[in-house]
């Protein structure tokens, strides 16, 4: 059944018809990756770098293990033992790649090429600037802070977003408990210095907040005695609970664990305006400010498009929105040759409804207008691997296949001889779209996304068209399965709390929490030597050892 072929390319936008193939010596394509973190690092990782001229673009020529940042805060793991420098991967893994340690600062789509600005400094004519042309972008930025224009964040607050900021963090720290132990400071400005407020309540600031809270009370307080009774952590959420993107049971234990450690959480509060030594703290209920005086604060409150990529996305058509856009092949949409992964980027899932006739027009085979229920079961699984929400609709409304589907629309009564005409198709798939979900920007989808379109890459000679296509769809295509649709699988994440607790979530609604779920934590995270994919296959042997252990709770 390449009938499916059909609707699916014409959902695509038209590809742009390359330049002519040259008769004699075929040059090796040119990839250009901009970036060096999870999505980069992960595509790199996986290409088969013999096949295509590679460059590789980032200011940073190491690449950091985000995940254990927080710890970095705090000394509980050495900066250098989070990153791995590129060329070293390039070596280890012997791969043929160019590296230029530079900054991307404009995309030239029309052009094909990328502008850079060398961040080691200037060459003779004082001119760092240098321009890289490309077949292929692999554009792989990852984001920057947001602070939503609040006035005085910049300037003051600290952020955890790159290893140095995480070095920052913990010299600011220390900094903080010399100024309280000076002579002739009032107990109030004591109180003031040694108050530390962490802003945004996610998943960095949670354990951000966690890891402080055990450096003051397993080491700090020993070394500054006289001081202790100051110290006062804080944390500022605007939502209505921290970690909100995890399960509410997590959320819950992470509140009542941290009041327990004596942690203010002040949830459904916006933080207004940073001064020098105070933050303006804004009610959302009832609309009151509070001053707040602070020795340190650490904002991390939510990530925000790089200007390259807002400049870039002005040039393809994508001003008004927020995100770089890309298809469901990654592909940034409306542009040729570009591919977008990570936390730059996020997938706009096509609508069912947007093809709902040329779908329907493959399904009834012999044109009369009508289809059965064997006819669309025929291309449902085509249809569930085009757009994935269809599957999660029927599993949110507890339907167990098609037929509950359709007979949403016609009525049960008449599920077993049920014939369809487009109408009743259209209403019975009407409410699908919205179960479309967007993928989070984490380290996991970065490196899966990295994966999946090296995979499609090193396939792409054999497929002669873009990695995106032909898609094959039928049951028959098998080795053809690369070019379906990327699609997230979500392991599972953690929060880890402080004091030895942590809490997971992991697939299939496993929740849990506790000393196990740090010892857990633990194993995941303690082997540097291992590569991301043999730490998820870690998580998943322990987490079966675990959830039928004893700590495991449902
Ligand atoms: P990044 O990994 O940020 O990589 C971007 C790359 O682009 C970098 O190499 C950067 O140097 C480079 N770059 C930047 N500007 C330019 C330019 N102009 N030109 C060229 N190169 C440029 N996710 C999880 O799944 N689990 C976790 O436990 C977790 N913990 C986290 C903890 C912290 C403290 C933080 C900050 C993040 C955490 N994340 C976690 C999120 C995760 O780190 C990101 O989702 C992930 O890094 C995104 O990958 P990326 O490749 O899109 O971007
Ligand atoms: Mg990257
Ligand atoms: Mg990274
Ligand atoms: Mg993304
Ligand atoms: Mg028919």
């Amino acid at each position: 059944g390449g009938g499916v072929v059909a609707y699916a390319d014409s959902s695509r936008p038209e590809e742009a018809s390359g330049p002519p193939q040259q008769q004699d010596a075929p040059r090796k394509k040119k990839v250009v990756v901009l970036g060096t973190g999870w999505g980069g690092t992960s595509f790199l990782k996986n290409l088969d770098c013999s096949r295509y001229d590679v460059k590789v673009i980032s200011p940073r020529n190491y690449f950091a293990f985000t995940p254990l940042l927080p710890s970095v805060t705090c000394g509980t793991v050495e900066a250098r033992s989070i990153v791995e420098p590129i060329r070293k991967m390039f070596e280890k893994k012997k791969k043929d790649v160019s590296y230029y340690e530079a900054e991307c600062f404009k995309i030239d789509a029309t052009k094909k090429a990328v502008h850079c600005r060398s961040a080691v400094g200037t060459n003779l004519d004082g001119n760092g600037d240098f321009e890289v042309d490309y077949d292929y972008l692999v554009v792989a930025l990852g984001a920057t802070v947001n602070t939503f224009n609040t006035p005085g964040v910049m300037e003051h607050c600290y952020f955890l977003k790159e290893v140095e900021d995480a070095q920052k963090i913990r010299k600011s720290v220390l900094d903080c408990f010399e100024k309280a132990s000076l002579p002739n400071i009032s107990e109030e400005e004591k109180r003031k210095i040694l108050h530390f407020v962490v802003i945004g309540g996610g998943p960095t600031g949670v354990e951000f907040t966690a890891e402080l809270h055990d450096f003051l009370v397993e080491d700090l307080v020993k070394i500054y005695p006289a001081i202790q009774e100051f110290v006062k952590i804080t944390i500022i959420q605007s939502g209505e609970h921290i970690l909100n993107t995890f399960d509410e049971r997590i959320a819950t234990f992470a509140e009542t664990k941290f009041q327990r450690d004596g942690i203010e959480v002040n949830t459904g509060f916006r933080v207004t305006k940073v001064a020098d030594d105070s933050i303006t703290v804004k009610s959302k209920s009832s609309g009151g400010e509070i001053l707040v005086p602070y020795g340190m604060a650490v904002w991390s409150a939510g990530i925000g498009t790089r200007p390259v990529i807002t400049d870039f996305m002005n040039q393809v058509g994508q001003a008004k929105r927020r995100v770089l856009a890309t298809n469901e092949w990654l592909r940034v949409r409306e542009c040729d040759g570009v591919y977008a992964i990570g936390d730059c980027a996020s997938i706009s899932q096509r609508k069912i409804m947007d093809d709902i006739s040329s779908i329907f027009k493959v399904a009834d085979k012999d044109n009369s207008g009508t289809v059965t229920l064997k006819e669309i079961s025929d291309i449902l699984e085509d249809i569930c691997i085009r757009y994935p929400q269809v599957e999660l609709y029927m599993k949110s409304m507890h339907m167990r296949g098609i037929a509950d589907l359709i007979g949403s629309a016609v009525g049960d009564a008449h599920k077993e001889s049920m014939v369809v005409d487009i109408e009743e198709f259209k209403k019975a798939l009407s409410h699908v779209d919205s179960q479309v979900k967007t993928v989070p920007a984490t380290a996991q989808v970065a490196s899966q996304q990295g994966y999946y379109l090296a995979d499609c890459f090193n396939k792409m000679d054999h497929c002669k068209e873009h990695p995106e296509g032909p898609l094959r769809l039928s049951r028959s295509g098998g080795d053809h399965h690369n070019f379906r649709p990327f699609r997230y699988k979500h392991l599972g994440q953690f929060a880890p709390l402080g004091g030895e607790q942590a809490a997971a979530e992991l697939p299939g609604d496993w929740v849990s929490m506790g000393h196990s779920t740090q010892w857990l934590w633990y194993s995941v995270y303690a082997s540097k030597q291992v590569s991301w994919r043999t730490r998820v296959l870690v998580v998943f042997d322990w987490t079966r050892r675990f959830i039928f252990g004893r700590d495991s709770s449902r």
